[in-house]
């Protein structure tokens, strides 16, 4: 469903992405793990076409997104944004990126209706709906700042569901929460992946990744340096980066 071939990318002349490739199935739950620097943001951002690649390759659904084949070679598309919007993937940041001038159902609203041109009491009905699986509802007049992170967090991924995503990217999505706030986002995650979304999620949160994906990917110095299902990465890892990266982090 997502294929990833020898993609690169630099950074005022530092490679951060040095030839990076997966396949993900539809269905599948890619947790991504490695160190800080290793590429892993920078990956996921490529995905949705928030950055440009140097070279290489990346198709979502059999479409190359936010680049066009010609007798040229591949190159980017005019609007990113349309790219973006034709490509259908949920983003969830770090840092949540709610629109803080607007009320929760408005953050969710905004997307369905102004990009996709959704009918607004559809939309409305429909992100009601989310809030209430988030566990959310009551919600919908305030403001960001008024919730906790780990609610905030959720809201980002109802306004991620609210445009009907055939792909989430999730980028350290409990990193920037409360200990105790993280199970309520990792819990909704897990809900999804159970739901058969097709996700790729950077995390250093181990027992989520044992727990919920099908596949974790090691990423060092932007490269996979290892990939295998959670059993075997975590118990027999078999490249020493890899066992080095997991001793400091369990
Ligand atoms: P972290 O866990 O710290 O977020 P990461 O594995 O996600 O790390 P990236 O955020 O992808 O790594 O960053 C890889 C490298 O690319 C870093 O050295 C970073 O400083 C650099 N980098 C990322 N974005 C930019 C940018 N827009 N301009 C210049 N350098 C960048």
């Amino acid at each position: 469903f997502v294929k990833i071939a020898d993609v690169r990318k630099t950074f005022r002349g530092r490679q951060v992405l040095n030839g990076v490739s997966m396949d993900i199935n539809a269905g599948e739950v890619v947790v991504i793990l490695g160190p800080s620097g290793s590429g892993k943001t920078t990956l996921l951002r490529t995905i949705n076409h928030l950055e440009q690649i140097d070279a290489g390759e990346i198709l979502v659904n059999g479409k190359l997104v936010g680049y066009r084949r010609t007798s040229r070679g591949v190159v980017p598309v005019r609007s990113a944004a349309a790219a973006r919007r034709d490509a259908r993937i949920g983003f969830v940041f770090q840092h949540f990126n709610l629109f803080d001038h607007m009320t929760v159902l408005q953050n969710i609203m905004e997307a369905p209706v102004r990009v996709y041109g959704r009918d607004a009491r559809d939309a409305r009905r429909e992100a009601r709906a989310l809030l209430d699986w988030a566990g959310l509802s009551g919600f919908e007049n305030h403001y960001p700042h008024q919730l906790s992170g780990g609610q905030q967090q959720r809201v980002a991924i109802v306004r991620a569901l609210a445009c009907h995503p055939r792909l989430m990217l999730f980028d350290e999505p409990t990193s920037a929460l409360d200990p105790e706030l993280v199970g309520q986002v990792l819990s909704l995650i897990r809900e999804l992946a159970e739901l058969g979304m097709t996700m790729i999620v950077v995390t250093h949160e181990m027992g989520f990744a044992r727990a919920c994906a099908d596949r974790v990917i090691y990423m060092e110095g932007g490269v996979v340096v290892e990939e295998g299902a959670p059993d075997e990465i975590f118990s027999n890892p078999r490249d020493q980066r890899t066992r080095r990266f997991l001793q400091i982090i369990h």
